[in-house]
């Protein structure tokens, strides 16, 4: 009570966006965020149901199905800002807890579509960048976006490349080799479907790297979820 209290006092909330004294993102700001209303194949961007890659662009090493939740514009990419760089825990938290309120419909339509015996493995971060945040975001919107659907997690991948953000990195051919070899399995017995969860989705290589990974290791189905998408 008294450390929320000082908490409060010294660190008051003001809303990302508009600034007013209303939490981090007041419930204002929070319904002009974008919704994804249309999925797209994320190869070819022509529409497709919930984000399935079409027939065109599958290949070995692509996830099955790409689904964006929000569209990255001002209030999101602050957001993203906010947890990336000042480790705001709590900006998220109160995110994805707007987030619950207003789109477990949506959620829940696409978490329905994956394969009965469908793991999530949240996207895993360096454990030098882990130190660094001290929380890692995706395993905090698995816990509040998916696992109440019983969806269980599993811990089949690591980084072990300390990469630099990739909204570091200039061109396409940097952010390629930022996240290249960037991921290892923990184990040889990875379960056939798997849904990573990752917080933003831009240029897809990271995605596509950790995917790479997953389906050299005998992943059958691999399945992305991004809370924001472009
Ligand atoms: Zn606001
Ligand atoms: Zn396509």
């Amino acid at each position: 009570m008294i450390k929320e209290f000082l908490t409060a006092l010294f660190f008051p909330k003001f809303c990302l966006n508009c600034k007013k004294p209303k939490g981090y993102i007041c419930q204002q700001c929070f319904e002009s965020i974008i919704q994804v209303k249309q999925q797209r194949c994320f190869f070819c961007k022509q529409n497709s149901f919930l984000g399935l890659t079409c027939f065109k662009c599958q290949r070995p090493y692509r996830p099955r199905l790409v689904f964006s939740l929000f569209k990255y514009n001002n209030l999101t990419s602050k957001v993203v800002k906010e947890i990336k760089f000042r480790s705001a825990y709590s900006v998220l938290l109160e995110f994805l807890n707007l987030t619950k309120l207003y789109y477990s419909k949506e959620l829940e339509v696409f978490i329905k579509l994956l394969p009965k015996n469908t793991a999530a493995q949240p996207m895993p971060l360096h454990p030098q960048r882990l130190k660094e945040r001290g929380f890692n975001q995706s395993e905090l919107i698995y816990d509040n976006l998916v696992k109440p659907y019983n969806i269980d997690k599993i811990n089949g991948l690591i980084r072990v490349k300390y990469s630099k953000p990739q909204s570091y990195m200039n061109t396409k051919s940097q952010r390629y080799h930022n996240v290249k070899d960037a991921f290892k399995p923990t184990t040889k017995k990875l379960p056939d479907n798997i849904l990573l969860i990752d917080d933003i989705l831009t240029s897809g290589h990271t995605m596509l790297s950790s995917c790479k990974t997953l389906i050299k290791n005998k992943v059958k189905n691999v399945y992305f979820f991004s809370l924001i998408g472009k």
